[in-house]
């Protein structure tokens, strides 16, 4: 094993360069470590997105209780429209999962009085 390796490296030192056996042996180690770790990486960016749709569902729950607070004889249900419109949002809220840009992804349940995420793919 190391006679090999010594002649490798001698091979390399006299032609000045690299065999495309030499490099396709690279890159097939490359390949072996990409994909070790590819499927734990988008795993933790998936969990992440989750976790991100969790966070704005409270923050969204909280804002409404504040509105709710503050205009306690409004009866029509709390929408993330009508929070960034009354200033309890800075900006529209989408979640992090879904894909559908064009539709609202968070409604009221009145009856938890919390938002839900209301995306496909995931809950
Ligand atoms: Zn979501």
């Amino acid at each position: 094993m190391v006679s090999v390796f010594h002649r490798v490296i001698r091979g390399w030192r006299e032609k000045g360069g690299f065999t495309i056996l030499e490099l396709l042996a690279v890159f097939a180690i490359l390949a072996v470590i990409a994909a070790l770790v590819a499927p734990r990486y988008t795993g933790v960016v998936a969990e992440s997105k989750v976790k991100g749709c969790e966070s704005n569902i409270e923050m969204l729950t909280k804002a409404a209780e504040m509105y709710y607070e503050v205009n306690k004889d409004t009866k029509e249900p709390p929408t993330v429209e009508l929070l960034l419109d009354a200033g309890y949002i800075n900006d529209y809220v989408y979640c992090p999962v879904g894909v559908n840009d064009d539709k609202e992804d968070y409604e009221w349940n009145d009856g938890d009085k919390r938002f839900i995420c209301i995306d496909q793919q995931h809950n």
